[in-house]
């Protein structure tokens, strides 16, 4: 989808009085999404989902983001501490129990704003997974919620374009070899033919849950 088409849908979501929130995990390839909602005339905050297990580099880079695109940012955090966040053999879930942790500290949290929004922008791609691949521009979530998928049909290489055409800055730790830069515990250097292939290595676990618990099927 172009920008104008973007920005049509985003018009069509204001008229008809519909609050809307974008969540990102500022990554390099989060950036041209943020960046065109950024040129548009609309105030969208952008949820980030602060799980605290974070690289510092991300947290940095998002706040140097934050700031040249003019960004209006909440910082979404778990309601459960992280000293709760352990099994009984005091291992963090993330060891023993990714999927508990990924609901505790991602899908639980943004169920608040779920409830207090009506549209949901995220920037799944098709080309990311077989997941993806099944989804729809616009599909439905939890508390009535509408997801908005503008860049589906974006490519690798078209985030790349616009990257390129608009200079926009890259993820520090791109250049170490972390295409798909997530959470400290659970991401390592990447495939190069496969940017996901970081995430959750060694697991038959791909998605974190907002992509799969908080959609209804097409
Ligand atoms: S990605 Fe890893 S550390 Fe982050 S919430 Fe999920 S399991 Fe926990």
């Amino acid at each position: 989808m172009k920008f104008e088409e973007i920005q049509s849908y985003l018009q069509r979501y204001t008229e008809e009085g519909k609050k809307c929130f974008v969540t990102s995990s500022f990554q390099s390839h989060s950036l041209p999404l943020l960046h065109m909602l950024s040129r548009m005339p609309f105030e969208i905050p952008v949820l980030f989902i602060n799980t605290g297990f974070h690289f510092p580099e991300t947290l940095t880079f998002r706040d140097e983001v934050v700031e040249t695109f003019g960004l209006k940012m909440i910082d979404v955090e778990s309601l459960v501490n992280r000293i709760d966040q352990r099994d009984q053999n005091g291992h963090f879930y993330f060891t023993s129990d990714p999927d508990r942790c990924c609901y505790i500290n991602k899908t639980q949290p943004l169920e608040p704003f779920l409830m207090a929004f009506d549209v949901w922008i995220n920037g799944v791609r098709a080309d990311q997974n077989a997941n993806r691949r099944n989804m729809q521009t616009e599909q439905e979530a939890p508390h009535s919620v509408t997801r908005f998928h503008p860049i589906l049909d974006w490519t690798a290489r078209m985030i790349h374009e616009y990257a390129k055409e608009h200079e926009l800055p890259r993820h520090p730790l791109e250049d170490q070899g972390y295409l798909s830069v997530g959470c400290e515990p659970c991401t390592r250097k990447t495939d190069l033919h496969d940017d996901r292939s970081g995430r959750w290595f060694g697991m038959q676990k791909t998605e974190c849950g907002l992509h799969t618990d908080l959609i209804k099927p097409s």
